[in-house]
């Protein structure tokens, strides 16, 4: 069996595969490929696999370079870079990794939450610039977490690991809009569904997205919406660029409608939207919500065992 991997992965995944005696070719370019190095890549032999990443971008152009191979096995839970509708009109199974991720993403989504309500980054930043000259009552005022509202928008995987940490590691109270009722995180964290975004975002102090990126969540928080929420609320994006119309939330940055914003995701990436980087209230991290070592190991691994299943005849464990 042929397998090509379009980007070098942690080796865990790799291993299981060759053990397996199956052939892996990783792409030699420590880089994202273009979609013509991808396409004559996929075209130098009749790979039975793929293994790609959500960098790449994987359509009908793609399926066509590599007839013989039935599974591309995607490295990321999310699955917006795959035209999912043209796999399944041409019988080609596609596989993601979830769970595996779940705790790393959440805990990342802390580390924004608590870095924008502490300023940390730009506290850090003061004193390496020479500017602490001493200790001052009104220095760097932040804001608390212990009792605020967290506002979860996609209570999923991802999003109810957030509101336990938000309920049982800071005391917050948990508010949530997702288009389906998640009645386990209202009976263990005494969770709030809010039928409406705007009725969630009304009331959050940290608005916290993790929502898939599909057509109904593309600019889910546009200009409107950000008017929508506290003028002392931050807005926290570990879930997927496009979720949030970026120049929209530049404007309410730069205006104050928002206290503060932290990313790790953006609407063009590797692009950032200009001026953004020059505002003080909003950090930005790049796409590395669950880039642990253990995490990515995993994911590897996770990666690697949905394709050696395909081939061994059965129902990989994470088709999406
Ligand atoms: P999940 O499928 O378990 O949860 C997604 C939730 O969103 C579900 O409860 C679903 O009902 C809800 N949803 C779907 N459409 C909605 C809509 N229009 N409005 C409101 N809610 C809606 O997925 P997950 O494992 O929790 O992952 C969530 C997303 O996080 C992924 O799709 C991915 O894009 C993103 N992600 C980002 C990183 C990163 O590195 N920053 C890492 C992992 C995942």
């Amino acid at each position: 069996m042929k397998i090509y991997v379009t980007r070098k992965i942690p080796e865990a995944g790799i291993s299981l595969l060759k053990d397996k005696g199956y052939e892996i070719d990783v792409s030699p370019h420590d880089r994202v490929l273009e979609k013509s190095e991808l396409i004559s890549a996929l075209k130098q032999k009749p790979y039975e696999a793929v293994l790609c990443l959500l960098t790449d971008k994987i359509d009908a152009e793609v399926f066509d370079a590599v007839p013989t191979a039935k599974i591309f096995a995607n490295y990321a839970v999310g699955f917006n870079n795959i035209d999912i509708e043209e796999a399944k009109k041409r019988g080609i199974v596609i596989t993601n990794t979830p769970d595996v991720l779940t705790d790393s993403v959440a805990e990342h989504t802390f580390a924004l939450v608590m870095a924008i309500a502490h300023r940390i980054v730009e506290a850090d930043q003061f004193v390496r610039d020479g500017k602490y000259v001493g200790w001052a009552p009104e220095l760097l005022l932040g804001a608390d977490i212990k009792g605020k509202t967290l506002g979860i928008l996609g209570a999923g995987r991802i999003g109810s690991q957030v509101a336990f940490q938000g309920k049982n590691g800071f005391g917050m109270k948990i508010a949530y809009y997702d288009i389906k009722p998640n009645s386990e995180i209202e009976k263990e964290f005494g969770a709030t569904f809010y039928p409406s975004v705007e009725g969630l975002l009304a009331v959050a102090d940290f608005v916290s997205l993790h929502v898939p990126l599909l057509d109904s969540t593309r600019h889910l928080i546009n200009a409107d919406r950000l008017r929508k929420m506290k003028k002392t609320a931050y807005l926290i994006n570990t879930s997927r660029g496009p979720v949030v119309d970026e120049k929209a939330l530049f404007e309410a940055l730069r205006d104050g409608v928002i206290a503060g914003a932290a990313l790790d995701v953006f609407e063009e990436e590797p692009k950032v939207y200009p001026g953004l980087e020059k505002l003080q209230n909003v950090i930005l991290t790049p796409h590395i919500a669950s880039a642990t070592f253990e995490t990515r190991s995993k994911m590897s691994e996770m990666a690697a065992e949905n394709i050696i299943t395909f081939f061994e005849g059965q129902e990989p464990p994470n088709v999406v």
